[in-house]
């Protein structure tokens, strides 16, 4: 019997025929990556193939690397097997990776969400026999509210703590969320300040061409209340730290899909949790899989016991793959980026 078209290695997912791996783990001489997350973009390999548009944020966190762009949707032949490049939705320049040989077609999703954040190019479903799926958030009980909605309960505790003299701090991943955040921000209530880790990815993000709302970043000599009814966007580690203290009298907040589970909320010192994911929800994941009219499903990071057993009652032929990539952080503190 012929190898499968994707295998499963100790460096991490494999095309025998094609002879090059997707968000490898361990250095490998072809990467194909996903997206630029730290646990799918690692350093050390000697080639990678990305989207354009997922570039500049690769470059940035891995220095001088052999790295060829690919547009969406371009294919790109390698042995007989012909790969391209589709959007996942998840953060800007993210993609599945879609693998076809012989007519037989697999799609690598990496990370992804089905809903528009209108920052990220919108999801699309592809076809395909088999469909490798993260499930982060493979239970029920993770379901998101329309972004509209999410965006009218931040800037309303934003506004309630400018009136009342505090400053307000909202820790997020500081590449992809803190981005989407910030467009989500109504500007009329205050500025907008950032740490040097988000706004560091938003002059990458602004280079490439990607247009977001003006921030001013925190520098050692910001005095307390030179900037009154401010929000500042930080990662969550920054929470709680004599950094954050400098604010003065501040409400501080954290935006992570984790905030759904209360035990997580209550756990993590912040005065709100906002549930905002750049992974698909439940029924995000559900949809996915089955628009991709796939029989065979390996599900990667998350809830993935549960999670391949719904989807064999569904009458899936579903396995578990064991991977390195990490999700969303169950504390953000310790959030891969
Ligand atoms: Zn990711
Ligand atoms: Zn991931």
């Amino acid at each position: 019997m012929a190898d499968p078209l994707l295998t499963f290695t100790d460096e991490g997912i494999y095309c025998p025929q094609g002879d090059f791996h997707i968000d490898p783990w361990r250095p490998v001489d072809r990467a194909l990556i996903t997206h630029g997350h730290a646990d799918h973009a690692r350093p050390g390999h000697q080639s990678y193939l990305a989207t354009h548009a997922a570039a500049p944020v690769m470059r940035h966190r891995l220095g001088d690397i052999r790295l060829e762009t690919i547009g969406y949707g371009e294919a790109r032949v390698q042995n007989g097997v012909s790969v391209s490049f589709h959007p996942a939705g998840h953060v800007p320049g993210s993609a599945q990776i879609r693998v076809e040989h012989r007519g037989e077609v697999w799609v690598v999703s990496g990370d992804y969400k089905v809903v528009n954040d209108g920052l990220s190019e919108p999801f699309e479903s592809l076809r395909c026999h088999a469909f490798i799926s993260e499930c982060t958030f493979g239970l029920p009980v993770f379901k998101w509210q329309p972004q509209d909605e999410i965006a009218r309960q931040i800037n309303g505790w934003w506004a309630e703590n400018a009136a009342s003299g505090k400053t307000t701090i909202l820790g997020a991943y500081a590449l992809g969320k803190a981005q989407r955040l910030l467009c989500m921000l109504d500007p009329a209530i205050g500025p907008i300040l950032t740490h040097g880790a988000v706004e560091n990815t938003n002059v990458v993000l602004r280079g490439q061409g990607i247009t977001l709302p003006d921030t001013t970043l925190v520098t050692p000599d910001l005095k307390r209340g030179n900037h009154p009814g401010a929000i500042v966007l930080a990662p969550p580690s920054a929470l709680g730290t004599p950094w954050a203290r400098k604010f003065g009298p501040a409400s501080d907040g954290l935006a992570s899909g984790w905030m759904a589970l209360r035990g997580i909320r209550r756990r993590r010192a912040a005065d709100r949790g906002f549930v905002v994911s750049d992974h698909a929800d439940w029924e995000g994941l559900n949809s996915a899989i089955r628009n991709t009219g796939a029989e065979r499903i390996f599900v990667t990071h998350g809830y993935t016991e549960i999670f391949r057993r719904w989807l064999e009652e569904q009458g899936y032929d579903a396995r578990i793959v064991q991977t390195a990539y990490e999700g969303e952080a169950a504390d953000p503190a310790e959030a891969p980026e």
